[in-house]
């Protein structure tokens, strides 16, 4: 432990707040405000704040555990010898008799950006597999489609949070930021005391929707038809920016076409959205000089989240919004590194740098970065859900890091019941999630306050994450699994256990790609509050570089060598586009429904979510006391006449059922709810647990589950 604060982040969403980390009375950890990081100012939620509490020896991992006898015995602890060359045998046996696809890796959007990238390279350097991906399929790979398809880049927000504030009009589309990340409130907040307005898109009346001027309910699943309806009355009433578009964009005609067959009636059938809420959607929206549209996982996790985004930002394309000042159309990114995880290599399709596989240019400069034959790369893997639908079939074995998809994943208990089938499970963890209890070997890895790592936040911001405390005897960091499996794997080089080598090999392998990190050092991100990719390298940033690991990770202070280095890029597209031509691309996208529309079995829509005290699939959280009195099991929220017409009264017990499963909660009654809609954190597992219910019907281009809107019926539970 170190003797004075550390400043550091919180371990869980994206918006990374700061935090510094202090010694206190009784061996205990104690978070004190850290004013200076702009982003968060000193604000926390109670998740930020407890965070130290998973740190305690009592909840979490501290020996390797092997599961007795052939593999239907109990976890049993081990050394670490042991349960490493258990994990070796499992996979180098399975390639063996399978091949090397039959082998699977499983990342995390809580991975650190050296984790993510080294176990993307140990996934196609050493086991020679292409089945990786990883949870962050299931968070944002619909927003990154679909702004790469229109900008030629993904990056979660073009902007700095600090733009929200000062632009005209904000619409804020399936988020919920009071529950999921409270601290950025008062963006939002400030933005409305500015003058500006805020629009609300959700189908509930969140905490979030009810600070908004105009709160818009659509039916879940039709965001897409929302977003059209708007777009044609903005042509109707002829508030297009026709300079802009004919100057910044291409594929104008063919999008305006398509809204113009949604006329507002047409819309407001589909949506329930009244016509005059639309009319005053576009007044807000068109009138000031500059106005923004953030998503979030409400129109992103649907089989049509590519498109539906495509068609918000096809709103900001029309009206001039994106690529100015105080304009823009952004993604809020939800987990801890959602934005870092899916640019170095962890993802079925990528390579690091935000490269794609398929590009041999990308290939052979990846593969020169790690000294290997461009052919030996594999191509592009299955997707997160197909990977897991594929577990115990084609996929026989899975080396899992930071994830649960036992309780995350859609129709979890397929995915459960795929992973129960597996020849070979060996996962990493901090604590014995409810996928850890299922594997032959768990290995206790190092947290975020026990080491140095960095993450990318929702803006873009690269920000080091430092060590404060010393790890608990008998866990090892996530690269020394990675260091050790990949010596007994037969490749001895290449797997550095210290996270700054890593991160100066991923400056390396990102140089020149679309994130590219390579003017990023240690010793900047130690002086500045983050800095936002790109950063390429210039002249001076190799003299910056620096291997002074242990004065950053205690804090101290280090010379400023940060002179003409290349300043990071807060701000995207302000002169072009990232696309070949420099212009921005409309979708030109038409309404569709959701996958699994009601009927008269299933006549109800299910749509899930997170509360403020738990977070993803709580393995953390559902251990720290004070988050669990707060938000203590799962709930079915529902409308007064629909559980009037159960018969259920507040705290009853209500089963929901959809085509995959049945899910058993106690009734919330709120009328915040649409009638036709009931809600569900996801949080837990058991009879209560959400995932159960969900349809994994996939975006034909991201690949994301319809965790938003699936069909179902509601059934009173008696005695
Ligand atoms: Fe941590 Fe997110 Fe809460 Fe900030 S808002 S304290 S980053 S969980």
């Amino acid at each position: 432990m170190q003797t004075s604060a550390t400043p550091t982040h919180c371990p869980y969403c994206a918006l990374q707040c700061g935090m510094n980390l202090s010694p206190a009375a009784g061996g205990r950890v104690e978070v004190t405000e850290r004013a200076d990081f702009p982003v968060n100012r000193g604000a926390l939620c109670g998740k930020g704040r407890t965070a130290p509490e998973v740190l305690a020896a009592g909840v979490r991992l501290t020996s390797p555990l092997v599961r007795s006898g052939d593999g239907d015995g109990t976890l049993v602890p081990a050394s670490w010898e042991e349960a490493l060359d258990r994990i070796a045998r499992g996979l180098a046996g399975t390639r063996a008799r399978h091949g090397a696809d039959a082998v699977g890796v499983f990342g995390g959007g809580g991975l650190t950006n050296e984790k993510a990238y080294a176990l993307g390279k140990f996934a196609r350097v050493v086991l020679g597999t292409s089945q990786i991906d990883y949870n962050g399929r299931f968070c944002m790979s619909s927003a990154a489609a679909a702004g790469t398809r229109a900008f030629g880049l993904d990056r979660g927000l073009p902007f700095p949070l600090e733009d929200i504030p000062k632009t005209g009009c904000v619409i804020l589309v399936g988020s919920n930021p009071a529950e999921t990340m409270p601290p950025s409130l008062r963006y939002f907040t400030e933005l409305k005391e500015n003058g500006g307005t805020l629009i609300v898109v959700d189908p509930r009346r969140t905490r979030t929707a009810e600070q908004a001027d105009l709160h818009l309910a659509p039916r879940p699943g039709t965001d897409l038809a929302l977003a059209l309806g708007l777009l044609h009355l903005v042509v109707a009433e002829g508030r297009t920016d026709e300079a802009y578009i004919r100057e910044r964009t291409t594929g104008w005609e063919e999008a305006r076409a398509a809204a113009m067959a949604h006329w507002p009636e047409y819309v407001e059938r589909i949506t329930g959205v009244p016509v005059p809420q639309l009319r005053e959607a576009v007044r807000l929206f068109c009138e000031p000089e500059a106005a923004m549209v953030l998503t979030a996982r409400g129109p992103e996790q649907q089989s049509k989240g590519t498109d539906t985004v495509g068609a918000w930002i096809d709103l900001c394309l029309a009206t001039g919004r994106a690529g100015r000042p105080l304009s823009g159309y952004g993604c809020l990114t939800g987990q801890g590194n959602g934005q870092g995880g899916r640019e170095h290599g962890q993802k079925a399709d990528q390579l690091p740098g935000y490269r794609k596989l398929t590009d041999p240019a990308a290939r052979r400069h990846v593969a020169e970065v790690w000294g290997v034959d461009p052919d030996s790369l594999p191509g592009p893997g299955r997707s997160a859900y197909e990977l897991l639908d594929a577990l115990g079939r084609d996929v026989r074995a899975l080396l899992l890091m930071g994830s649960n998809p036992v309780v995350s994943a859609p129709r979890a208990a397929h995915v459960e019941e795929r992973i129960r089938s597996l020849d070979f499970l060996a996962v990493c963890d901090v604590v014995l999630s409810e996928t850890a209890a299922l594997a032959d070997v768990v290995l206790p890895v190092t947290q975020w306050a026990e080491e140095t790592g960095t993450t990318t936040s929702l803006e873009g911001r690269v920000l080091l994450r430092r060590r404060a405390v010393t790890p608990p005897p008998g866990v090892r960091s996530d690269l020394e699994v990675l260091h050790e499996l990949a010596a007994r794997l037969g490749v001895e080089k290449g797997f550095p256990t210290d996270a700054e080598e890593v991160f100066e090999e991923l400056r390396r392998a990102s140089a020149g790609g679309p994130a590219d990190y390579s003017g990023i050092t240690y010793r900047r991100l130690a002086e500045e509050q983050g800095v936002f990719w790109p950063c390429p390298a210039t002249a001076t940033t190799a003299e910056a570089a620096t291997t002074a690991g242990a004065a950053m990770a205690a804090g101290a202070a280090v010379a400023d060598t940060t002179a003409a280095v290349h300043p990071g890029t807060p701000r995207l597209f302000l002169d072009r586009f990232a696309t070949e031509d420099g212009r921005a691309r409309f979708a030109a996208v038409s309404h569709r429904p959701v996958a699994e529309e009601p009927d008269e079995e299933y006549p109800v829509l299910l749509t899930t979510g997170r509360v403020v005290s738990q977070y993803q699939s709580g393995a953390q959280t559902r251990r720290v006391a004070e988050l669990n009195a707060a938000a203590p099991g799962p709930f079915v929220e529902l409308h007064p006449r629909l559980a009037a017409r159960l018969g259920a009264a507040e705290g009853d017990p209500v089963a929901v059922v959809s085509r995959r499963g049945r899910a058993v909660a106690p009734a919330r009654i709120t009328d915040s709810i649409r009638p036709d809609t009931v809600f569900m954190p996801f949080h837990w597992p058991g009879e209560g647990r959400a995932n159960t219910l969900t349809n994994p019907a996939l975006d034909p281009t991201s690949r994301m589950p319809e965790f938003k809107a699936c069909a179902v019926r509601l059934e009173a539970v008696r005695g």
